[in-house]
């Protein structure tokens, strides 16, 4: 039976099935023993059909129907296996998919989603972040190469890449967003270098990439020279949007673990500890209903639109509140880390509170986040110190 034809309930069931029978158990604690058993996962999803399931079919991907998708996402969070590595798959891919020539979406996109290859997205530097029309990392055009030098920084997985989608300057410094262009950049080329960063949690999610004379060929550039921005947007929405469905399924099931450990602890009985849970469970209920019309906006006009932006800002507000409360309910205890006996659950709630301080940062300030809701939910006057529309 085709995957079209089949009840919601049927994929479902086929889906979880498959999901028990090729679970890849706990992972490795050593880091590059974990990341090979993540990108052994992402393969045998992609070789079973299983990657991908808003992706074209000949890409390799499931082209689901907008109700599979959100089964899909309820699925994979319910089975807890190990999600894809690298930001391409949520953030470029949609823009190759758009914008890509033929050739390249033949040569990407199926290694990207069987995770041969991870992508990582080289868009903010020192000085540019929610500025980033002023970004500056060049690329000079030489026959059918670019030369770009600069640096890029905040990259998640930076220190795994093996591919840089990343915004160059091929225009005039003062050009702004009319002189940028897009370019996928091999990340083992001669010329670039990353560093890792180490982050609040003490691990290092993050990198920052120096680019020395790197050439690049011009059949790896997506759309024109100097007619990268339109494609940020696409991009960024994408960024926004592809967080929203699997995080409001991941943060039903951390709620529900958060509940049961209260109760493990006798605190569900306190009235303030029962009015918080009120709050956050209205909360992870209102995220769902906001996921889905994110998504059905995608499959609607093929474009997440501004409501990705107060799905961000739901989602990231939602796990500051919620691990800032696990970690004041369970008081001294909630502050032991990981390696100490006295941890709470290998001190998770302690590491989600340091880690989700980066959360109202990430893909777009909540600032930024808010003023695009503003100026293009609510249609409100245009604030005159954002750069543009993102
Ligand atoms: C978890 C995480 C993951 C990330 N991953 C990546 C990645 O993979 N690739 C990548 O390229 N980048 C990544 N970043 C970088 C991220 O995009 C930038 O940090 C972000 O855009 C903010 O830029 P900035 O750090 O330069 O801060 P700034 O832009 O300097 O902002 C500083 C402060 O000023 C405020 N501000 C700035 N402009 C305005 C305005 N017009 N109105 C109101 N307030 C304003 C901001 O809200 C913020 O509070 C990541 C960041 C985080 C935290």
């Amino acid at each position: 039976m085709s995957v079209k034809s089949e009840s919601d309930e049927e994929f479902r069931t086929r889906f979880r099935a498959f999901l028990q029978e090729s679970h890849p158990g706990r992972g490795p604690k050593d880091p590059p023993e974990r990341i090979a058993w993540q990108r052994a996962w992402q393969a045998t999803m992609f070789d079973r059909g299983f990657a991908g399931p808003s992706w074209p079919v000949e890409y390799g991907g499931m082209d689901l129907s907008f109700p599979k998708q959100v089964i899909y996402q309820e699925e994979l969070t319910r089975a807890r296996v190990p999600r894809a590595l690298g930001t391409g798959q949520g953030i470029v891919a949609p823009t190759i998919i758009a914008y890509g020539t033929q050739d390249q979406r033949n040569r990407w996109l199926a290694p990207m989603l069987r995770g041969d290859k991870i992508w990582v997205q080289g868009y903010s530097e020192p000085g540019a972040g929610s500025d980033l029309p002023g970004l500056t990392t060049s690329a000079r055009r030489e026959g059918d190469e670019y030369i770009v030098n600069g640096q890029k920084i905040w990259t998640t997985q930076g220190p795994l890449a093996d591919v840089i989608f990343a915004l160059v300057r091929t225009g005039t410094r003062e050009s702004r967003q009319e002189g940028i262009t897009y370019l996928v950049i091999d990340a083992h080329a001669p010329g670039v270098q990353i560093r890792e960063l180490r982050d609040i949690t003490g691990g290092h999610a993050f990198g920052e990439i120096y680019f020395d004379d790197v050439r690049v060929p011009v059949a790896d550039r997506i759309g024109e020279e100097n007619g990268g921005w339109p494609l940020v947007r696409t991009s960024l929405g994408h960024e926004r949007a592809a967080g929203a469905m699997n995080q409001a399924a991941n943060y039903r099931r951390v709620l529900d673990e958060f509940i049961e450990l209260l109760r493990d602890r006798g605190l569900d009985r306190d009235p303030l500890v029962r009015d918080r849970i009120a709050e956050l469970e209205t909360e992870v209920r209102i995220m769902r209903y906001n996921a889905i019309r994110v998504i059905s906006d995608i499959v609607a006009k093929g474009e997440p639109g501004p409501a990705s932006s107060v799905s961000r800002l739901l989602i990231t507000g939602f796990e500051q509140r919620l691990h800032e409360f696990a970690v004041e309910a369970l008081g001294p205890a909630g502050l032991v880390g990981r390696g100490s006996v006295h941890a709470v659950q290998r001190g998770r709630w302690l590491y989600g509170f340091l880690r989700t301080r980066a959360s109202t940062i990430g893909a777009g300030t909540a600032e930024i986040q808010r003023n695009t809701v503003a100026e293009q939910v609510l249609r409100l006057p245009r604030d005159p110190g954002m750069p543009a529309r993102v």
